[in-house]
């Protein structure tokens, strides 16, 4: 937005008013710790976490973010304890029966709300709110629901009728507009003349006959306009339409395996093909292409692997680098891999597609390459900030979805939400709070979009809003710039998103929830001024925007575990990572980790030079701990029973269902793949060889509880494991009775990740030692073995390790001496 100073100091100044210290602080170094008020027992853990920090750091020098955020955690522990002797006569309390567990109110009922697909087993465990939960069903009925929490004022007009909460929101700013006379051509496109004429009225069409001539002239060229534009799903038609696929496909890649699958899908209706054959699609695990494929969406980590097989990309005649702004690990790797290419093959043309406009960056890496700007279309859009920091965000997206719903004018809505499990819990609350209001609302349709949602489903977000509805889009930040919805026009920022941040000094890799950039906020905005003037509702504070968010996000290669980047590299056979032509190169402490990663796991000899067990690992698109656990069961005989183990794991945290009303049916069922505690991994195991034995049966998953389309996709998975071993000469083997190879296998690949059982029931970490717990969802979590090696740490209330076997302390010396007795 174009702000002055003056009007942004007045607005910093403003909202600071508005702001206390304390929850400030408190949200911006802590949600968690906020949101989790369960007083006393919070002040116990942020004592440990402090403990816990000196004592990793004992004798040992900080840097100066770890030595901030001991300091944060201090300053955290005062302001709990500060809290905790407080009294918070403001706080909502519910009806006196159920005062008897503790006082409750409604911060922490939400809390829990967010917290249940989190950490569903432990809220459960400590739920002292089902009770509660019976009671607002109950409520439901009356149309007025008591929700939110402190600072909300009540609701005025007619709006407190329905709902009684809302949210100050002040406008601030607005975001100017780029040309923004109505198009008619584009209104035009709602009346609907076929696909045909609505590509003509997209922004890129006009330009069609200059941008091809680019193109010609140009080996490389650099493409910005703004989202909607027509960048991707139009570029790869002209050039095919110009004749560029004779020579060889058309390659389109895409950070996110939705935005390929959909976009791919879209294309192949507007050329009126079958999805497949001319126009295709290939993402991990699955190729949706055939010989007929000449323009081909895939994910920019799948045209990464090609390289593998083939290192001048001769199949193509134009690769396509899109959303080149996200800067992905995959699409870094890429720009120097083509540009290395682009050297010797000068038939090769390369065009680099980004929605922001710092395209001076990639035409300075891609020697000066000229760019080539699409003017875009945008109206201008208000930017709505709230009064006060909102504790939770999810609550407060849901206040202010119905808020909007009830006071604005038509107009679609749009939610960017961290994942799935949001998206889920979103759509639940919402589905449940509107219903049974009958006329008081009009109809919302809600609509979620996330990478496991089946393709008929995604689909319907594009579908037109009947009259007198309004959609509601529960998205990811998949729609921020890789997928354009029409008919938005009110955007709801809570400003976080999920990213994969790795600790090079721990050598931990986490998804956690972080504050997006201010170059994110901004791209969320616009989403609401495609088709006339929109309004963002940032559920953050003026203050926090101009103070907290980084004007850009960081490179994802600046912040993960590279292990994954040097395999695939030295495997093609580059060898000096240190001079590789990185755009921003990485970190070199990270790159020594992941060598050091990667010598350890026997994928690299002491030279750096990949061993055969690390060519072997290269094959497999799995992370190189899961690569080398299934390249290790070749020794272990146990290689079929792995790729049932590594396939399961694959498919994420989605095999198992808990309805909520048959939770201890559920649980029961699970227990019995657990029988004699035999671990996660197996459990895995077991689940998926009785589905076999059932010969795939359906009915068989719902009668224990487990999610047929998860079950499908790991046995597809799995399928494609069994193809890669027999190319890297593996023999599929089993050996079902013996477990112990079977956990072997898995501690080969594994034996970072081990943790040893302390007096409290906590594990430590043996390497750079850490404060873990067992994931209450874990067949382990109340048996409690000594050592256990996990498959992956996951931060909700608490670091907790979510699959976990038991394990033998002497295999660690047997799989792994040098790690284990060199270094210690
Ligand atoms: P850009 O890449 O420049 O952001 P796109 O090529 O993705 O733009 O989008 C151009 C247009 O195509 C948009 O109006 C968008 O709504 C439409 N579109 C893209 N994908 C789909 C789809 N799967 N279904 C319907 N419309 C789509
Ligand atoms: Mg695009």
């Amino acid at each position: 937005p174009k702000i002055s100073k003056e009007q942004q100091e007045e607005i910093v100044r403003r909202s600071k008013a508005y702001e206390k210290d304390d929850i400030h602080d408190l949200r911006k170094h802590s949600r968690r710790a906020y949101l989790d008020k369960r007083k006393e027992k919070k002040l116990l853990e942020i004592e440990d976490e402090i403990r816990d920090h000196e004592y990793i750091f004992e004798g040992v020098k900080m840097t100066e973010a770890e030595e901030r955020e001991l300091r944060y955690k201090k300053q955290i522990y005062e302001l709990a304890k500060k809290h905790l002797e407080e009294d918070n006569d403001d706080e909502y309390k519910m009806p006196d029966a159920y005062d008897v567990v503790g006082v409750i109110n409604q911060e922490k009922r939400f809390s829990v709300a967010t917290q249940r697909y989190r950490d569903p087993e432990a809220v459960e465990k400590m739920n002292p709110f089902a009770e509660q939960e019976a009671w607002e069903d109950h409520q439901i009925g009356k149309a007025t629901l008591k929700f939110g929490s402190k600072d909300r004022k009540k609701g005025s007009e007619d709006y407190d009728y329905v709902f009684e909460d809302q949210i100050d929101f002040v406008k601030v700013s607005v975001m100017d507009g780029i040309d923004e006379e109505p198009n008619e051509a584009e209104e035009a496109k709602t009346i609907s003349k076929g696909l045909q004429e609505e590509r003509k009225t997209l922004p890129i069409y006009p330009y069609r006959d200059e941008l091809l001539e680019a193109v010609n002239d140009n080996q490389v060229i650099i493409i910005v306009g703004e989202t909607g534009s027509g960048k991707t799903t139009q570029i790869p038609q002209y050039l095919h339409e110009a004749g560029f696929t004779k020579q060889g496909m058309v390659a389109c890649t895409q950070p996110r395996r939705v935005a390929a699958m959909s976009v791919a899908a879209r294309v192949a209706q507007e050329m009126g093909v079958k999805l497949g054959h001319e126009v295709g699609y290939s993402i991990r695990f699955e190729d949706c292409t055939s010989e007929k494929t000449l323009v081909k969406y895939m994910t920019d980590g799948m045209l990464l692997r090609e390289f593998l097989g083939e290192p001048d990309l001769a199949s193509y005649s134009v690769v396509m680098v899109d959303e080149a702004h996200e800067r992905t690990l995959s699409t870094d790797i890429l720009f120097g891999l083509v540009k290395d290419i682009s050297r010797f093959r000068t038939d090769l043309k390369l065009l680099i597609s980004s929605a922001t406009l710092d395209a001076e960056k990639f035409s300075d890496y891609f020697d000066k390459a000229p760019i080539f700007k699409i003017p875009g279309r945008r109206f201008p859009v208000e930017i709505h900030y709230t009064k006060a920091p909102e504790a939770d965000y999810i609550d407060a997206a849901i206040v202010t979805v119905l808020q909007i719903h009830v006071t604005q004018p038509p107009g679609d809505i749009l939610v960017f939400l961290t994942g799935q499990e949001e998206i889920e819990t979103l759509d639940e609350i919402l589905k449940h709070r509107t219903r049974g209001l009958g006329t008081k609302i009009s109809e919302l349709i809600i609509c979620p979009i996330y990478a496991n949602l089946p393709t008929e489903l995604q689909a319907k977000i594009f579908e037109p809003t009947p009259e007198g509805a309004r959609k509601v889009v529960l998205a990811t930040n998949i729609a921020e710039t890789s997928l354009t919805i029409d008919g938005i026009k009110y955007v709801v920022d809570p400003g976080f998103c999920k990213i994969k941040s790795y600790n090079p000094r721990t050598g931990m890799e986490s998804l956690l929830i972080n504050p997006i950039s201010k170059a994110s906020a901004n791209q969320r905005a616009g989403r609401s001024g495609r088709t006339g003037p929109g309004k963002c509702f940032r559920l953050y504070t003026a203050y926090n925007y101009f103070h907290d968010l980084e004007d850009n996000t960081v490179p994802e290669i600046q912040r993960t575990n590279l292990a994954n980047v040097v395999l695939t590299l030295k495997s093609l056979g580059i060898h000096d990572l240190v001079n590789f032509d990185f755009m921003d190169p990485p970190p070199s402490e990270a790159l020594l980790r992941a060598l050091e990663q990667l010598f350890a796991l026997n994928a690299l000899n002491v030279k750096g030079e990949l061993t055969k067990t690390g060519r072997r690992m290269a094959e497999f698109p799995l992370d190189p701990m899961l690569s080398k656990m299934i390249v290790a069961s070749e020794k272990y005989k146990c290689s079929d029973e792995i790729i049932s183990v590594a396939a399961m794991l694959s498919v994420g945290n989605s095999i198992f269902y808990r309805p909520k009303d048959k939770q201890v049916h559920a649980d029961n069922a699970r227990m019995n793949f657990n029988t004699g505690n035999v671990g996660d991994h197996i459990a895995l195991l077991n689940v998926y060889n009785s589905w076999k034995d059932t010969d795939f049966s359906t009915q068989w998953c719902y009668e224990n509880y487990i999610q047929v389309r998860s079950m499908k996709r790991a046995r597809d998975i799995r399928d494609q494991l069994e193809g890669l071993l027999e190319r890297v000469e593996i023999e599929i083997s089993t050996n079902l009775n013996d477990l112990d190879a079977i956990k072997k296998s898995i501690t080969s690949g594994f034996f970072h990740h081990a943790a040893k059982l302390q007096k409290n029931g906590s594990y430590r970490t043996l390497k750079n030692p850490q404060t873990v717990y067992i994931h209450p969802s874990s067949g382990l979590a109340q048996v409690h073995p000594r050592w256990v090696v996990y498959h992956e740490l996951v931060l909700t209330t608490k670091e907790y390790m979510r699959q976990v076997i038991e394990l033998k302390p002497d295999w660690l010396v047997e799989i792994a001496p040098h790690y284990y007795q060199l270094r210690d």
